[in-house]
């Protein structure tokens, strides 16, 4: 079952390749599998450390030009917060991110319905393509020690 995944996920991962010019190559295929299997926004770095457990010859420097190759195909978006690396998200439904200020752990939150646009003031010419909702506060993961449960 999981291999099923990944072999869709594969052809999906090389067709979207191709259609941004971008050659599939195995250590892209690795890298995306990386994030497929633990979908809890690492760093390129944690991807790094992960990638090498199973292909021990792959170089930070391909983990990053993956990682870029992925994000350009539109399989995998970067995540920004504050403080910290960037991390790298494989949930490409709608959603937003929970970002925890107290341990840095990030999570995706389903959406009950789209963001809304919110009024600003939009200089002539500008465009929104898009709006990234990031939310800040403190979760109840053990690091943070907190038992209660968000309703
Ligand atoms: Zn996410
Ligand atoms: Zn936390």
């Amino acid at each position: 079952m999981v291999t099923d995944h990944l072999q869709a996920s594969g052809e999906l991962l090389n067709q979207r390749l191709a259609e941004k010019g971008l050659r599939a190559t195995s250590q892209r295929q690795h890298v995306y599998e990386v994030l497929l299997s633990q979908r809890n926004h690492p760093s390129a770095e944690e991807v790094f450390m992960r990638a090498k457990q199973s292909k021990p010859e792959i170089s930070m420097a391909t983990v990053y030009n993956s990682l870029d190759a992925l994000v350009k195909c539109g399989v995998v978006r970067q995540v920004n917060v504050d403080r910290g690396a960037t991390l790298f998200c494989s949930n490409m439904g709608e959603h937003a991110h929970f970002c925890c200020d107290d341990c840095g752990k990030v999570f995706d939150m389903n959406l009950k319905d789209l963001p809304q646009m919110p009024q600003v003031d939009l200089p002539g010419g500008f465009e929104v393509r898009k709006i990234d909702i990031a939310l800040h506060g403190s979760c109840t993961c053990s690091d943070c020690g907190r038992k209660e449960a968000v309703a």
